[in-house]
């Protein structure tokens, strides 16, 4: 679609990493972005320098969630606020920190989805773009992060399939390991993870990925780019 002042887009988790990266992207094309995230303070500054609009929107409040898709028609989502609590061993977790990532990454997401949905579908066009993560498919020493990837893998390549007619466009985005506050998380220094996330390896940037979702939503309107795995170079 053409990017302009008419096109109306929310970036969840745009605080930082990705979700900033591409709300600054979004807005370099001209797109009217709101940029929402519970550090208002970053959004704020956000805000500022790129003429965003902030939402404080913690994406775990039900109410919240709801309340936005009836207020904001929205015609891009970049699904993308997430996060790695219990990154490291799922067996030692505490449950809070796994029912945490599960409703963050996943119950969460559907629901945003959900709230502007309606709106898109009234106006017969939007796009939907979910970050996922190519623990979704490829095996890695985090099983509980990497099934609620697998979670957003599956939801999307469905919800394409239930969209089918609607005139919506999903895309799920996959990237490897971004250079982003994501890893600052406690993990055992001798967890295998630590030590694979600190192998060498020239690490993709969140403006990487921003780049490549600008590509995935202004594409001409026939083309759905229903999926993008982005990896570093020399990332095994
Ligand atoms: P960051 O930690 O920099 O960004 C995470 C964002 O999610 C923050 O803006 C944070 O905002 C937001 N967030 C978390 N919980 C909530 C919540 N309850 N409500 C609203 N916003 C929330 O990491 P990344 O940029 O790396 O991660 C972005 C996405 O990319 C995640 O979904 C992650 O799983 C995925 N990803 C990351 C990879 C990586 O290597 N970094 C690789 C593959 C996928 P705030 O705390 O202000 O609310």
């Amino acid at each position: 679609m053409a990017l302009d002042h008419n096109i109306t887009a929310l970036v969840t988790g745009a605080s930082s990493g990705i979700g900033e990266a591409t709300a600054r992207a979004l807005r370099l094309q001209g797109v009217k972005v709101y940029a929402a995230a519970r550090r208002i303070d970053r959004l704020e500054k956000l805000a500022s320098e790129t003429g965003c609009i902030p939402i404080h929107l913690d994406v775990r409040d039900r109410q919240a969630v709801k309340e936005f898709g009836e207020k904001y028609p929205i015609d891009i989502l970049i699904n993308n606020a997430g996060l790695g609590r219990a990154l490291g061993s799922m067996w030692d977790a505490e449950i809070e920190d796994i029912e945490m990532t599960v409703d963050t990454n996943v119950t969460s997401a559907i629901l945003m989805i959900k709230s502007v949905l309606p709106g898109m579908i009234k106006r017969g066009k939007g796009h939907i773009v979910n970050m996922s993560s190519v623990t979704a498919i490829y095996p890695l020493p985090a099983a509980l992060y990497g099934a609620t990837k697998s979670a957003i893998h599956k939801l999307s390549r469905d919800l394409r399939m239930e969209l089918q007619g609607t005139g919506i466009r999903v895309t799920e985005m996959s990237p490897g390991r971004v250079t982003s506050e994501f890893y600052n998380v406690a993990i055992d220094d001798e967890h295998q993870l630590k030590k694979a996330v600190e192998t060498q390896c020239d690490d993709l940037t969140a403006e990487d990925i921003a780049d490549a979702i600008i590509y995935c939503v202004s594409a001409p309107w026939r083309v759905n780019v229903s999926q993008m795995e982005i990896l570093p170079t020399e990332q095994t």
